[in-house]
């Protein structure tokens, strides 16, 4: 992983020190580089004030540095990334150093490559000024092989982060695909327009912002309804969706279950590997239930070591046999710690709709009810409740 981020760090640089060298100075261009960081600038402030959801977070900034690398001298599309970084760090969010770094090296070097490209094959100075449509295609495939670059040396430094991740997870996202697209075709607008004439960039701008802020807020939307730690629903948002799963459930008649799943004796891990090590179980254990769920089953997690889990269309049959299924699968599970590996067991609680509660709340009891009884008998086990509360006092029951 360093290993990476170093040779691409020092490729951006070497790309800088050998364009900045070989490039003629004009005024026109830097006036035009000013322009277009100004634009970013103006982005940047603008959605300031929303914040920005941590993590990984895409923003519409191509729409500025894709002009750079298409109407100016390939040093201008390395140093445009370096400029707009060093404002988000310093203005929105101070996020890991070395992410930084590596972000802005590798918009550069795609940028650097696109801008290449389009001069190499369109080799007049100012080459958007006329409307000519050849220009235009080829100002597109530049900006095509700006994100494919771009993605990739991304993709590699996940792919390298987290090798357990597929390379299909890492390359192909719908969403962000769709982003990809909106950022192509708002880069190649703003690029024909500010080649037309520098002032149109505020007409360009608005729009920009607009967009850039909605995008953020869908981004802001996201986060607020995943738990920070294990990326799984969190309690508030878990509840929310299982109480429409369930009035679902009732109108059309359907079965459905849930499960309460609680790792067995998690402050001992703590206690013996730390907090950190902790916490690394439960990614681990979010990844197990994630993968071995259905799209449709609901995961949250609910509390610190408890999770929760809804089985639309499961009987209790069907209910157990998953718990038992996710149960042995943590089982096996080994998490590297620093000088050990861990293992951890769970106990979990099945609750069927209509046999043990009507909604959530009567639900949730009876299953915690059943994970307490897994508790008692010794852990590492799947419990239903002792007696249904249906039948509780009911002589024939
Ligand atoms: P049991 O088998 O009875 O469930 O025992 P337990 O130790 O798992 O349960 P207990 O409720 O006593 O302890 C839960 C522990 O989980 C205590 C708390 O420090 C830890 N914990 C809660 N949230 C987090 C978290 O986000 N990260 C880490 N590392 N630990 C957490
Ligand atoms: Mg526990
Ligand atoms: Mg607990």
């Amino acid at each position: 992983m360093v290993a990476y981020i170093s040779v691409i760090v020092v490729a951006d640089l070497a790309a800088i020190a050998a364009t900045a060298l070989t490039t003629p100075f004009h005024w026109r261009s830097l006036m035009v580089f000013a322009a277009l960081m100004g634009c970013g600038a103006v982005c940047i402030e603008a959605t300031r004030r929303l914040g920005m959801p941590a993590g990984v977070s895409r923003d519409l900034l191509s729409a500025w540095w894709l002009p750079v690398a298409l109407l100016l001298p390939p040093v201008y599309a390395l140093l445009a990334p370096i400029v707009l970084q060093t404002l988000l760090q310093l203005r929105v969010r101070a996020a890991v150093l070395h992410r930084r770094v590596f972000s802005a090296a590798a918009i550069g070097l795609a940028g650097c490559a696109a801008s290449l490209l389009f001069h190499g094959l369109a080799p007049e100075a100012w080459p958007l000024s006329g409307s000519d449509s050849a220009t235009i295609m080829l100002a597109i495939l530049a900006a095509v092989v700006f994100a494919l670059i771009n993605t990739a040396l991304i993709a590699i430094a996940a792919h390298t982060a987290n090798p357990d991740l597929g390379w299909r997870a890492v390359l192909w996202d719908r969403e962000s695909f769709t982003l990809d697209v909106v950022e192509l075709c708002l880069g190649v607008t703003v690029t024909v327009g500010c080649g037309l004439h520098p002032i149109l960039l505020l007409l360009a701008l608005p729009p920009v912002v607009l967009l850039q802020r909605s995008l953020l807020h869908a981004q802001l939307q996201a986060a607020a309804r995943t738990d920070a730690k294990t990326g799984l629903l969190n309690a508030a948002a878990w509840q929310r969706e299982a109480d429409t799963e369930i009035v679902r459930a009732r109108r059309t008649g359907e079965t459905l279950a849930l499960l309460i799943i609680d790792i067995d004796h998690f402050k001992r891990v703590n206690d013996a590997h730390g907090h950190l090590a902790g916490d690394l179980v439960l990614v681990n254990v979010a990844d197990v239930l994630r993968g071995q769920l259905r799209d449709y089953d609901l995961v949250g997690r609910f509390g610190g070591e408890e999770f929760v889990v809804l089985l639309p269309g499961a009987d209790l049959h069907e209910a157990r046999r998953v718990a038992e299924r996710l149960r042995a699968r943590i089982g096996r599970m080994s998490v590297p710690a620093d000088e050990a590996v861990i293992s951890v067991t769970v106990s979990a609680g099945v609750a069927l709709m209509s046999e043990h509660g009507d909604d959530l709340i009567e639900l949730l009891a009876a299953a915690d009810l059943a994970l307490y009884r897994a508790k008692e008998l010794g852990r590492n086990r799947v419990c239903v409740p002792a007696v249904p509360p249906r039948l509780q006092g009911d002589p024939a029951g």
